[in-house]
């Protein structure tokens, strides 16, 4: 099976989750054989339904922080995969403040609870997960993703804080929930001008944003992302709903393969 991220949705903010402007359905991230569910928001199970996208056969939840955008399905994406409770199955990996609010019936569906914390790995067959410290107004982890294909942070709602310079460098894909355009600050949330001062310190090989809130979409993702990819001339894509992307095309490994790969051929 082939690595691949699909947008269930790319909404951010109870504005343009609650009229739908944009879906909010969270992200899935395939590779190696396994199935990721990060933050399933409002429609994670109708636009699973509608990209293609089978629930039942997710191998592990992400939940960053409680969030109706970003939790609110998750009681029914565990019911999904684990049959209500029949196949008892599946991880959910979140901190401990963000577990107490998760009902115990579905806890008990899951054949593991790993309560997460900053730099705690965890490993779920041949892919290492590593949590990652973020400040938002309410208990908030962004995640970094270790395949054999490819590295990725997903940097999930947070201010901008300088030990995610650490955290993102040397990783292929730089996946960044982007609130609000340039010059729009909210003590909260990400800006384009913080992900262009991220992704300038850490030079990641492709930069994604998403969850887009209202501000955002009246600015249009498409031109903010353009402003980031001149500004520090790395590829940059503004997600869209239903988008499919292949992060092991970007990943240095398979860059260097490849150049190997000419490099032969030429000899
Ligand atoms: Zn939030």
């Amino acid at each position: 099976m082939q690595s691949k991220i699909v947008f269930l949705g790319t909404a951010g903010g109870f504005e343009v989750v609650g009229k739908q402007l944009r879906a909010s359905g969270g992200i899935v991230i395939q590779t190696e054989g396994l199935q990721f569910l990060i933050d399933p928001g409002p429609g994670c199970l109708a636009k699973a339904q509608e990209y293609g996208i089978n629930i039942r056969q997710t191998n592990a939840i992400f939940l960053s922080h409680i969030h109706y955008g970003h939790s609110n399905d998750l009681n029914v994406s565990i019911q999904a995969m684990t049959l209500n409770g029949l196949d008892k199955r599946g991880f959910l990996l979140a901190s401990k403040e963000v577990l107490k609010d998760v009902p115990k019936d579905s806890k008990d569906k899951l054949q593991q609870v790993v309560e997460v914390s900053p730099g705690k790995r965890v490993r779920i067959n041949n892919v290492e997960i590593i949590p990652i410290i973020a400040q938002h107004n309410v208990p908030c982890l962004s995640f970094k993703i270790i395949s054999k294909d490819f590295t990725l942070v997903y940097v999930s709602d947070t201010r901008y804080i300088r030990e995610l310079e650490k955290e993102v460098r040397n990783v292929d894909v730089l996946l960044c929930n982007c609130k609000l355009p340039a010059g729009i600050k909210d003590g909260n949330n990400l800006n384009t001008s913080d992900v262009i001062r991220l992704a300038n310190k850490t030079r990641p090989l492709l930069v994604i944003i998403t969850h887009f809130g209202s501000e955002m979409l009246k600015k249009d993702p498409l031109f903010e992302a353009r402003d980031i990819q001149r500004e520090i001339k790395i590829h940059t894509i503004a997600a869209k709903d239903g988008m499919i992307i292949n992060p092991t095309s970007y990943a240095a490994k398979v860059r260097q393969r490849t150049l190997l790969g000419f490099a032969k051929k030429e000899g």
